[in-house]
């Protein structure tokens, strides 16, 4: 039986007859891969270590004639430690399901792996901070959907063009950064028209999510900057829950998919934010 090796991540298991289990990986390349680990459920498998979900393993896989399987695994990141918390295993879980949202079976998604290991990473590393795994998350979705063509239109207003600024009013202090000319203030976010709206045109479209300043500053920061930059930001509550909504508004909308994992986190969050619980 011809045989090849894999490095990747993997995304989720699922039973299969008896003793086994299907597995879906996300591989360096971007590839999502669905393979058969054979005799897994058995005490003692050999496989069981490496086909964890979220572990980064190397896998060598024999090829089959409809399913490939495993042959053997080798776990180059356990990443137990996300395991630690309820939130970020949830959280991992959001990410997993991203994964394949924006992969495709056997075929390859440049650049989707490297962003998904770095929030596994970041999550396997920092204890359990919501208000951290929340931007972690924005910047993974912000990212994959760049990667996606699908990006969300930060920069300027998707209604008249103007470029968009958080001070609309020029003033003569040297403040930093100084507003651009004749921009607009960003006011609301339109999935339809894919992109946020300054405040002029806004009223236009009443079925838009309201966008303060201060959330479109944050989701253009997390775009940009790697995880760990990302972290450093501190928003407030009311501004990352409005983050939350505006990205997974933009996600269901162009994926036209909701995601199971995220509405488990925002209970979590929910839950957290009304209990005053310590971020
Ligand atoms: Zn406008």
């Amino acid at each position: 039986m011809p045989l090849y090796t894999v490095e990747g991540v993997v995304l989720r298991t699922r039973e299969y007859g008896e003793r086994d289990r299907l597995v879906t990986l996300l591989d360096r390349e971007g590839v999502r891969r669905t393979v058969l680990a054979k005799g897994v459920r058995r005490p003692k498998s050999s496989l069981a270590a490496g086909v964890q979900p979220y572990t980064h393993s190397r896998f060598l896989l024999w090829k089959g004639r409809s399913l490939d399987g495993v042959s053997q695994v080798q776990v180059l990141e356990a990443l137990t430690g996300l395991r630690a918390s309820l939130e970020a295993l949830a959280a991992a879980a959001y990410v997993a399901e991203l994964a394949e949202a924006f992969t495709q079976e056997g075929a390859a998604s440049p650049g989707v792996f490297p962003v998904v290991l770095a929030v596994l990473r970041r999550l396997d590393a920092a204890p359990a901070d919501g208000r951290v795994h929340a931007l972690w998350l924005r910047h993974a979705e912000l990212r994959l959907l760049d990667l996606a063509g699908l990006g969300m239109q930060l920069d300027a207003c998707q209604g008249c063009g103007r470029p968009l600024a958080a001070e609309a009013a020029p003033t003569a202090a040297a403040g930093d950064p100084r507003p651009l000319p004749g921009a607009g203030r960003p006011a609301a976010y339109s999935a339809e028209a894919g992109g946020v709206l300054c405040e002029r045109c806004a009223p236009e479209r009443p079925a838009a999510l309201p966008l303060d300043p201060a959330t479109w500053q944050v989701l253009r920061r997390v775009r940009r900057l790697t995880p760990t930059l990302a972290a450093r930001l501190r928003p407030g509550d009311a501004v990352l829950a409005r983050a939350a909504e505006v990205v997974q508004t933009h996600l269901v909308y162009h994926l036209g998919r909701p995601f199971r994992s995220h509405g488990f986190l925002a209970i979590l969050e929910e839950a957290r934010w009304s209990s005053g619980a310590p971020r």
